[in-house]
């Protein structure tokens, strides 16, 4: 009999229960990947993501043909394509591993139903969490909305997690052919080829997740507790849309990480452990938009409702500038060339550029949680909803409203020798450190000998910071008060 496993952000051979499952229940196995991307409205997979898609598949796809059960490609509906599919190969069953996205789980119960009632057997897997969003659960059975307790609760939980399953030997496709698009036919990638600067920093697929996690467990993850903020150190894992899209599981990563440390040094297990700390981050990140499907548009905590944000006709042309990497605070324009030309950002300018968008220029959280949507290559529903209300300061946990970041101060403390601002802002390239975060404090004849005509906006950035600041402090108070 024939199964079919239909893959979503679960792209991978290792660790794989729904692929796992129907290796050992069935003769045949028929991996499915259906193209149905209106079915994830309003949060349709933006450009980058789609990108990283599109490689990834073509990976998995290689993976599977040397298994034996190429990766079958069609369009959705997903119902109607799967019943169809069914019908044409005679299988019994459907697998896939669960989605935590409200529109997600909505289709996937709707789609539950109809094989059923079909008289198919459709089961789903947990493949993308340490733990399922409503296993954990505050003393008073309440999901969580403060992180340090719910890490609490999950960490003690850690050394039972199940041992990660093998990927098949083998595995045997249906008696009868089915046709199905080639993976270009999906069309993925873009038409106007800005994502040259992507290739020389990401293998998507598998084997390039377990490249990276290896690479990592074997140096990086010893200094990243303590330099794991700092940008220009190559000291995080870079695992994020790995783990997105499924190629690694946050278990096998996890795991890697604990054995790396207890054989190398005992010196290495608080750092990996801060690590496993940020995987809790990922699993908190989902526990909240499961139990609150609301806050990927809007905040958290309700008194922000009335936040006075700016309007777009006010704001539009500080929104074209920030996404530009054009403010002229170094940092900050930094950060959003490192999105452009590398679709990822590390995680501490993430927090510098959210902060100047949403509390300096007043700009709604909302504008900057779908430009990253678009431009990064984990773009993640849950973490960036939380990463943006966490900035904003009205998620839960999240940094209290009135302690707003400097960015020239940001920049000195975290890149002090300037090496990833001059990397990603080589117009600043020749600036002496004791300027290059406040290029505008810099004598007109250094600034002439670097290169920075007059027109620059490195002259003034396109807003004043001391008087942006006590602005958001204002529009705190009056939101506070009322
Ligand atoms: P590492 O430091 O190596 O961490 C390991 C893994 O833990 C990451 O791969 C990621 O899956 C998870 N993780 C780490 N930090 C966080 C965090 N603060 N919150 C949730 N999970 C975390 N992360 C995304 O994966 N997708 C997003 O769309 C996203 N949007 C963000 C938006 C904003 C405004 C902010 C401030 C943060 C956002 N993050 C997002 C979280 C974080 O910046 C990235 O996960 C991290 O930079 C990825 O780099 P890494 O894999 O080297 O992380």
């Amino acid at each position: 009999d024939t199964a079919i496993v239909w893959l979503r952000r679960d792209l991978r051979l290792a660790d794989q229960p729904a692929l796992h499952a129907a290796a050992q229940r069935h003769a045949r196995v028929l991996p499915l990947y259906l193209h149905a991307p209106e079915e994830e409205s309003p949060w349709l997979p933006g450009a980058a993501s789609r990108w990283w898609l599109h490689h990834s598949l073509s990976a998995l796809a290689e993976s599977l043909a040397a298994l034996g059960s190429p990766l079958l490609i069609r369009r959705g509906p997903s119902t109607e394509a799967l019943r169809q599919l069914a019908r044409e190969t005679g299988a019994g069953a459907v697998y896939w591993t669960r989605l935590y996205e409200p529109t997600g789980i909505a289709r996937d119960r709707m789609v539950k139903e109809a094989l059923r009632a079909d008289g198919l057997l459709a089961e789903s897997f947990n493949a993308a969490l340490l733990f399922e969003p409503w296993e954990l659960k505050t003393g008073g059975g309440e999901p969580y909305r403060v992180f340090s307790p719910f890490w609490r609760n999950a960490e003690a939980r850690l050394d039972h997690l199940p041992a990660p399953l093998p990927a098949p030997a083998r595995l045997s496709p249906p008696e009868r052919s089915v046709a199905g698009l080639s993976i270009a036919e999906l069309n993925l990638l873009p038409r106007i080829p800005w994502d040259e600067g992507f290739y020389p920093h990401w293998t998507p697929g598998e084997a390039g997740a377990r490249q990276r996690l290896e690479q990592f467990a074997a140096s990086a993850i010893g200094r990243y507790k303590e330099q794991r903020d700092q940008p220009a150190v190559p000291a995080t894992s870079g695992l994020s849309p790995h783990l997105h899209f499924g190629e690694l599981s946050p278990r096998s990563a996890l795991l890697a990480a604990r054995e790396a440390a207890r054989t190398a040094s005992p010196g290495w297990l608080a750092s990996a452990e801060h690590f496993v700390r940020e995987l809790g981050w990922r699993e908190f990140s989902h526990h909240l938009l499961f139990h609150y499907p609301a806050t990927d548009r809007l905040p958290m905590y309700d008194k922000f409702a009335a936040f006075p944000w700016r309007q777009p006709d006010d704001y539009a042309s500080d929104l074209a500038a920030w996404q530009q990497g054009r403010t002229g605070i170094p940092i900050v324009d930094a950060g959003m060339r490192q999105l452009w030309q590398s679709g990822w950002v590390h995680n501490r300018v993430r927090m510098i550029v959210a902060s100047l968008l949403t509390k300096n220029l007043l700009i709604p959280w909302q504008e900057g949680a779908q430009w990253f949507w678009d431009t990064l290559v984990d773009a993640s529903l849950p973490q960036n909803s939380l990463g943006w209300q966490w900035s904003a300061g009205c998620g839960a946990d999240a940094a209290p409203y009135f302690r707003i970041f400097n960015p020239v101060l940001q920049g000195e403390k975290f890149d002090p020798e300037g090496s990833y601002t001059r990397r990603w802002l080589p117009e600043l390239a020749r600036l002496p450190a004791k300027y290059l975060h406040r290029p505008w404090e810099a004598p007109s004849e250094i600034r002439r000998a670097a290169g920075l005509g007059l027109d620059s906006v490195y002259a003034r950035p396109i807003v004043d910071l001391a008087r942006s600041r006590d602005r958001a402090l204002a529009a705190y108070e009056q939101i506070k008060a009322g």
